[in-house]
Formats: structure tokens, C-alpha cells, sequence
């Protein structure tokens, strides 16, 4: 068979069907599963063939069926479905990370990222060295001497800086090392992440694939020897593993994906050449325009696109910019991302809000910023209500 675009493996890919021929995916809302003999059960735990399964910590049909799909979508031999994003990132690096490793990291990094990276990792003898993810000098520098893995989110939360994919990842396979990148901004709809050189791809599911807010999930995508050898024997010992409901929420969620994302997308870059104009924005951030500083990158990283979320500074500081939050009408205040439902957050205040002023203000986080993912509802409300908060400032 011939592959198959995007959109129609997001509908299809990855489908098995009982013998009742159900045509939405059934939810096999089973722990276990009944063996025909001893002799079958023995031979399973020997080694378990395609589609036998034998808890559900290990494996699950809706599981398998989720995993393959979101691995079709990203052009990778295999998936782990996992019960967070958080189960999917701390998963990637642990399963392949020993006492004695080097690990190198962008250092613009979500919280519970940096801290698996700073606390964790070193606490078990895994040194970790940061860098400015948009430096190549500084990745070359840092991977001269070898390193194990290099960990980064391809497009950094909340200031939507991009890591460039293939020269980091050019870097990193001459060093010897292992490219981890944590892709949730860029979504599975824009990516190519495999294509340009990473060799694992980390996505928290709850982001765009559920998109409607309903459920933690994440996955690990790879080869299939990573993905088979290193990654699931530590998973399913360790019980970081996606329930059966969550892959049948997630499922449903990956069938209207492209649909929301492009039109988030869309939304996103409508907002931001709108307030990009305004008297009351000091500083926009999105990778769709021109005004990005990687906007050559993003082009080329991203297909054209430039994502569902926007930053962009306030005048007046955190004063200001809860007045712009309290004063939206329609775009809910909250922290998720990736919703149908547009939220606005202030990041210095919740999400970055453990880290010091130093800290946050070397990673371009202001007291004025506002993080925006944008949702599905019309353009023209989302337009209509930032620039009537705007200017309520
Ligand atoms: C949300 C998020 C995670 C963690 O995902 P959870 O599903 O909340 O565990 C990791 N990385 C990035 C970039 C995220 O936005």
C-alpha cells in the first residue's frame, strides 16, 4: 500500500477491529486477559507475539491502537503510550541514562522538565550541562567531548524560541549522542521532527492530541529497537503506562487534530499581527511572523506554519497584564495549552512563578508577558476580545 497523508492516517491508522466490526474503536477496559491453557500462558510470558497481550501495564489493544497511530502520524518505527507527558520525558531519559552520563539540555525549559534534568538526573549520577537552545556554538561546545542524549523542546514555553532540529542534531550523532526533543509546541500536525534528525520524539498528549481538556496522557516515539528494547521494559516495570480510556479519548482526539491545529494556527497568526499594532504591546513572539528572530528556522522547521500559541509583553508589568487578564471576556485565564477553548496565562506568576526574578528574566520572561493558546472559537471574537482587554489596560 501506498502511505498515506496525515489526515487520513489520523482517521484510520493504526485501527484494529473485533470480530463486531464496531466502526469507532472499542475501549478494552481490561487489566488482564484470560489465557486458553496453561501452556498458553506459559508460552506468552516466554515471549508475547503481535497482538497477545498479557496485562495491561504491558500492553493494551486501545493502547496498541493509539501508538500506532500517533507513530504513523510522526513518520516512527514505534510509540509507548504513557499516563502524562511528564511519564513520556522522564521515561525517554531514564530508560536510556546510566551513573557516569552526560546529558546536554536547552536550558528554556517546562518546570517539571528542568526539574527531572536538575534535580533527578544528578541525584542518580547522571551530569547534565545547560545550554541557550538557540546557540549552536554553545551545543558544539558543550558536545565536543561526547555526550550520551541531548534533551530540548523544540519550541520553548512560554517565549516560543526555536531549537533548530538538524544542526543540533547534526552535533549531537557526530558526539555519539541521542536526540530527545520534546515537540508539544510544535504539535504532530507541524512537525518532522523524526525527518530532521531526532531520533525521539516526546509529545504530552493532553496538549493538542486530546485538545479538548480532558485527560494526562503522553507518548515516546522512536525506533523500534528503542522504543522495544530500552523504553518499554522500563515503562511497564515502572507503571508509568496510559490506561485504556485515555488512549480511547486520545484516539478520538487524533481524528480531528489537523482540523483544530490549522485553525488554531490560523487564529494564532491573525492574533498576532493584530496586537502587534497595538499601543499597549511592547513585544510579540510568534514564529509565523516575520518579526520572530528565527523566522527563517521556523519556516523551514515547521512547514510554514507558526503554531497555536503567541506571547507578547504588556507596558505596565504584572499590573497591567492582569488588568488584560481580568478584563477578557471570552479566553479563559488557566495554564493548559492546546485546548479548543482559548487560555490566556500569566507565566511569571503561575507556570514560571518557582523560578527567581534572575532566572526568569534570562529566559525573556517579563512581569508584562502573556502566554496565549489559542482556541478554536471564531477569529474575529478572539481578535474582538484581546483588543478590547488591551485596551482596558
Ligand atoms: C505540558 C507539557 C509537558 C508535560 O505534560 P503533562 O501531560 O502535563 O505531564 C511536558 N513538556 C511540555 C513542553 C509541556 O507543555
Amino acid at each position: 500500500m501506498t502511505t498515506k497523508g496525515r489526515r487520513t492516517q489520523a482517521v484510520h491508522g493504526g485501527t484494529q477491529r473485533s470480530q463486531w466490526g464496531e466502526l469507532s474503536e472499542a475501549i478494552f477496559l481490561t487489566q488482564g486477559f484470560a489465557y486458553d491453557s496453561a501452556e498458553q500462558a506459559e508460552a506468552r510470558f516466554v515471549k508475547a507475539g503481535p497482538d497477545e497481550y498479557i496485562y495491561a501495564r504491558y500492553g493494551n489493544p486501545t493502547v496498541a491502537m493509539f501508538e500506532k497511530r500517533i507513530a504513523l502520524l510522526e513518520g516512527a518505527e514505534d510509540g509507548f503510550a504513557t499516563a502524562s507527558g511528564m511519564a513520556a520525558v522522564n521515561g525517554a531519559l531514564t530508560s536510556c541514562l546510566r551513573a557516569g552520563d552526560r546529558v546536554v539540555a536547552a536550558r528554556a525549559l517546562f518546570g517539571s522538565c528542568l526539574y527531572i534534568l536538575e534535580d533527578i538526573l544528578p541525584r542518580f549520577g547522571v551530569e547534565v550541562v545547560f545550554v541557550d537552545g538557540a546557540d549552536l556554538a554553545q551545543w558544539e561546545e558543550a558536545l565536543k567531548p561526547g555526550a550520551k542524549a541531548v534533551f530540548f523542546e523544540s519550541m520553548s514555553n512560554p517565549t516560543l524560541e526555536l531549537v533548530d532540529i538538524e544542526a543540533v542534531a547534526k552535533l549531537a550523532h557526530d558526539a555519539g549522542a541521542v536526540v530527545i526533543v520534546d515537540n508539544v509546541f510544535s504539535t504532530p500536525v507541524f512537525s518532522d521532527a523524526i525527518a530532521q534528525g531526532a531520533d525521539v520524539v516526546v509529545y504530552s498528549a493532553t496538549k493538542h492530541i486530546d485538545g479538548q481538556g480532558r485527560a494526562l496522557g503522553g507518548v515516546i516515539l522512536g525506533s523500534r529497537e528503542f522504543i522495544r528494547k530500552t523504553v518499554e521494559p522500563y515503562m511497564k516495570h515502572t507503571g508509568g503506562s496510559m490506561s485504556p480510556f485515555t488512549a480511547w479519548i486520545m484516539l478520538k482526539g487524533l481524528e480531528t487534530m489537523d482540523l483544530r491545529v490549522r485553525a488554531q494556527a490560523a487564529s494564532a497568526r491573525a492574533i498576532a499581527e493584530a496586537v502587534s499594532g497595538h499601543g499597549k504591546v511592547t513585544r510579540v513572539s510568534y514564529p509565523g511572523l516575520e518579526s520572530h528572530p528565527q523566522y527563517a528556522l521556523a519556516q523551514r522547521q515547521l512547514g510554514g506554519a507558526g503554531g497555536t500559541m503567541v506571547a507578547f509583553e504588556i507596558a505596565g508589568g504584572k499590573e497591567a497584564a492582569f488588568r488584560f487578564c481580568n478584563a477578557l471576556e471570552i479566553i479563559l485565564i488557566s495554564n493548559n495549552l492546546g485546548d479548543a477553548k482559548s487560555i490566556a496565562t500569566h507565566p511569571a506568576t503561575t507556570t514560571h512563578q518557582r523560578l527567581s526574578p534572575e532566572q526568569r528574566e534570562s529566559l525573556g520572561i517579563s512581569d508584562g508577558l502573556i502566554r496565549l493558546s489559542v482556541g478554536i472559537e471564531e477569529t474575529g471574537d478572539l481578535v474582538a476580545d484581546i483588543v478590547q482587554a488591551l485596551d482596558a489596560v
